[in-house]
């Protein structure tokens, strides 16, 4: 019955395959020579399988806990430096016809403020968040096809890309949205997305029907199909996630490596990216009244594991967790992170947080310029580089850039350029000062002499007013 390579979700997320890969990790978890091995496979840098992975996860042996956080640490610094890419999540709209009943937006909801941005609006929101210096979203939606079709979409895109506000622009834009068709994913492609996003919520079909009781999401295959759809149409870059909280997490962490190993397998390229929400209180919404909550060391182990597992995979956190988790799975693999979110539709342009149209609780509330100080001034470079995308350098492109060990003379100096930009055009003085001293030093740290040379005179460009410069 399991088949990676076949297109049908059951096939390819199969439950006796999980079950059956449950049950291996329970007998081998402290078969020490069996998680030897796996930590050595682990150590090579070609990633694990989801039955492998499964072992770790079920281990409780603290000395190979604390191997395995060592080498996804050191995984981490060999395949993305000291860098940090940030983004900000833009809601349009959060009309939605679905009943998921773990999110706000579900249609019973009938208190929660309804809003739905006109152009003008998202053109105002856009130019709040490039006057606090970022350059790349996620857009997100409900589903409703009479009050957010795909046009909508598609329109908002192309506002977002047109706005250039003083020395801002929006350089790429990520879209989280319901699952749809080929055509619509090649539309989608065709307005210059950079990564289509798509959470699985749960890979337990069972859970999954329960937890969408109506509504087109209710449809597990056609959900967990979309991946496979996004890239015939012409999506090279998804980005897998499960909502934590929902089933149980070692179910879950098998479901998502075996994805992962689904689209490597039929289309050759993993997922671009992974995010890891945990689900959060929100407006109707109380997290106690789903069983399978995790604890913050729980979550910290399967970010360590993902990130060994597969290597080349960005992972992404969000403001849902605080900035004390944040600090600790940044240095086990998160690669991404999002800073001053506003999750309610709207939210960008009003003074004060609003909490009338909320997705879920912020718990990060920093601002944008706090984040990015907090990060120098833990020894990482935050990154606001687009550039991959922009350069044709999206799915095997990418594969084979990090393969190749060029990420340090290509994402470093990036990093380096639109940091630069960042301290320019929006830090505070203290940011600035730190931010400044960060780049003299670090842009040593470019292998090739010829790049480092070519990213000083950049620089210095910079700081004579030129903009968007990039390897
Ligand atoms: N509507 C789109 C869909 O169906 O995929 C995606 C947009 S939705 C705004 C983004 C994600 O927020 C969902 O996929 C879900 O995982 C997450 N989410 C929903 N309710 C949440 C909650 N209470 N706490 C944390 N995350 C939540």
């Amino acid at each position: 019955m399991y088949n990676p390579k076949s297109l049908k979700a059951e096939e390819f997320i199969s439950h006796e395959e999980i079950l059956s890969t449950l049950e291996y990790a329970d007998k081998n978890k402290d078969n020490l020579e069996l998680v030897d091995q796996i930590i050595a496979k682990a150590k090579e840098r070609k990633g694990l399988s989801h039955r492998e992975a499964s072992v770790l996860l079920a281990c409780d042996n603290e000395e190979k806990i604390k191997e395995i956080y060592a080498l996804a640490e050191q995984i981490k610094k060999d395949f993305y430096g000291n860098r940090i890419v940030m983004f900000a999540p833009l809601y349009l709209s959060n009309y939605c016809v679905n009943g998921c009943v773990y999110c706000p937006y579900h249609l019973k909801n009938k208190h929660i403020a309804r809003k739905k941005l006109t152009q003008e609006e998202i053109e105002k929101e856009v130019i709040a968040l490039q006057d606090i210096g970022h350059k790349r979203l996620a857009i997100e939606a409900g589903e409703d096809p009479v009050n957010n079709p795909i046009e909508y979409i598609l329109e908002s895109i192309k506002t977002i890309y047109a706005i250039k506000h003083k020395n801002g622009a929006i350089r790429r834009v990520n879209v989280n949205i319901a699952a749809t068709t080929v055509e619509n994913y090649r539309k989608l492609k065709d307005a210059g997305i950079g990564t289509y996003i798509l959470f699985q919520e749960t890979y337990h079909k069972e859970s999954y029907e329960q937890l969408h009781p109506t509504g087109p999401k209710h449809d597990y295959a056609y959900h967990t199909e979309a991946m496979d759809r996004a890239m015939e149409g012409g999506i090279d870059d998804v980005g897998l996630g499960v909502l934590f909280g929902l089933e149980l997490y070692r179910y879950e962490f098998a479901g998502l490596l075996m994805h992962a190993e689904h689209l490597e397998a039929v289309h050759g390229v993993g997922p671009h990216t992974i995010s890891v929400p945990r689900l959060k209180r929100a407006d109707d919404i109380d997290p106690d009244q789903f069983d399978n909550g995790i604890s913050d060391e729980i979550f910290e182990k399967i970010c360590a594991l993902i990130r060994i597992s597969v290597p080349y995979t960005g992972m992404i956190i969000s403001t849902r967790e605080s900035q004390a988790v944040r600090e600790k799975v940044i240095k086990l693999g998160v690669s991404q992170i999002s800073g001053a979110s506003r999750t309610s539709v709207g939210g960008y342009t009003e003074e004060e947080r609003p909490h009338d149209s909320e997705q879920f609780d912020v718990s990060d509330q920093r601002t944008l310029d706090e984040v990015v100080r907090w990060l120098m001034e833990l020894g990482y470079i935050p990154s606001f580089c687009t550039a991959c995308y922009r350069e044709g350098r999206t799915g095997d492109r990418f594969m084979s850039l990090c393969k190749a060990g060029q990420i340090q003379n290509c994402c470093h100096p990036n990093a380096l350029m639109t940091l630069k930009e960042f301290l320019m055009d929006y830090a505070s003085p203290e940011t600035r000062e730190i931010g400044e001293k960060l780049i003299a030093e670090e842009v040593y740290n470019v292998p090739k002499e010829k790049v480092r040379e070519i990213c000083k005179e950049n620089l210095v460009n910079i700081e004579n007013g030129k903009r968007d410069f990039r390897f």
